[in-house]
């Protein structure tokens, strides 16, 4: 005898906004892109000559960006959103972050003119500093010119995410 079972379909939309260029976004996300574009010029990637930048606006009005760090490990080195995080964590613990800010500039072509993504690893642990705050972060991705894509949260960019209540032990509840 077969089993009678229920089966139903699921869907999730990503919707975020594509800007052409920072002149429709307010001077204060233009200027976060500016620093995330500028602060590329510190990034410590020697290996790949893919330089990235992160700056990130938090509530508490505080400016903070990190650039990629690699290492002749390569596993060793970390991602520039990443080392903006821990900077976060360490300097403003618990501060809340409104925007970050994400941009790259690719040495090893002419142009970096396609918005970044950040990277699984990155996604995730973006999206644990909105748990923690229990606050979205606004992402914005660009290069060093063209269009900026806006995305509402980090949350977004990870459905069904792997969250720490699934680690909650029954006497914690
Ligand atoms: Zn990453």
């Amino acid at each position: 005898m077969i089993k009678s079972s229920i089966m139903k379909k699921q869907e999730i939309i990503l919707s975020y906004t594509i800007h052409e260029t920072t002149d429709s976004l307010s001077s204060l996300d233009a200027e976060l892109i500016n620093d995330a574009r500028k602060a590329t010029e510190v990034a410590y990637a020697p290996y790949s000559h893919f330089h990235v930048g992160a700056t990130a606006l938090l509530k508490n009005g505080k400016k903070l960006s990190g650039t990629n760090q690699e290492n002749a490990s390569f596993p060793v080195g970390i991602c520039a959103e990443r080392v903006l995080l821990s900077m976060i964590g360490q300097l403003f613990p618990g501060e809340a972050i409104e925007t970050m800010a994400i941009s790259y500039h690719d040495f090893n072509n002419t142009i970096s003119n396609k918005p970044i993504s950040p990277c699984g690893m990155c996604r995730q642990a973006i999206h644990e500093y909105e748990n923690r705050t229990q606050h979205p972060i606004r992402l914005l991705l660009t290069g060093m010119e063209g269009e900026i894509f806006e995305i509402a949260d980090a949350e977004s960019l990870l459905p069904l995410s792997f969250k720490g209540e699934t680690l909650k032990k029954e006497k914690d509840q």
